[in-house]
């Protein structure tokens, strides 16, 4: 029988704490609560929770582009406030699966379709951050591997003015359904 997953996008401190690096403003705190319970309510129904986690190391070129952040063990790379004691209660749940990531994709490199696929998931669920950036590349990245994708719009915000633009690329690209 196909299943479905939640994929957490980059929900750690440096991007949701409103001291972090990269933060996404008062959007990012917004959409904890959102998060949390969907998550919940996966791990309810006896679907999967994957945390997809930002993972660089301190000399990462990928810091040409941005300011540090997510640095590999960092505390600004752990998930943030709600959502890690969220994982701290949940963490011995064979549904969620932690995966790291060196990409804006959360499937490039990082196993995560073997992952999917064994677990006969066909469906992911996308929340986190940055909409137009990182939640848009994993977007396409599961497109491409053939995941159906749906967006939760209530579950996602961005640092850039792209939000509505972005939820509408992956309408368009990846026909992802937008859950208002
Ligand atoms: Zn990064």
């Amino acid at each position: 029988m196909s299943k479905e997953a939640l994929l957490i996008v980059d929900m750690s401190n440096d991007f949701v704490d409103l001291e972090g690096p990269l933060n996404v403003g008062e959007a990012g705190l917004a959409i904890v609560p959102y998060i949390r319970d969907l998550a919940d309510k996966f791990l309810k129904d006896d679907k999967y929770v994957v945390i997809s986690m930002d993972d660089h190391a301190p000399d990462d070129k990928h810091f040409d582009s941005w300011p540090v952040h997510n640095v590999t063990r960092s505390k600004g790379q752990e998930l943030y406030g709600e959502l890690k004691e969220w994982y701290d209660e949940n963490k011995d749940n064979d549904h969620i699966i932690y995966s790291m990531k060196e990409n804006y994709n959360a499937f490039f490199k990082t196993g995560l379709e073997d992952e999917l696929r064994k677990r006969d998931v066909d469906t992911v669920h996308i929340v986190g951050v940055a909409t137009d950036i990182c939640v848009f590349l994993t977007a396409s990245g599961a497109d491409a591997y053939g995941f159906k994708t749906v967006i939760h719009k209530r579950g996602v915000a961005t640092f850039t003015d792209q939000q509505e633009s972005g939820l509408e690329h992956m309408q368009r690209c990846f026909h992802s359904e937008i859950i208002e």
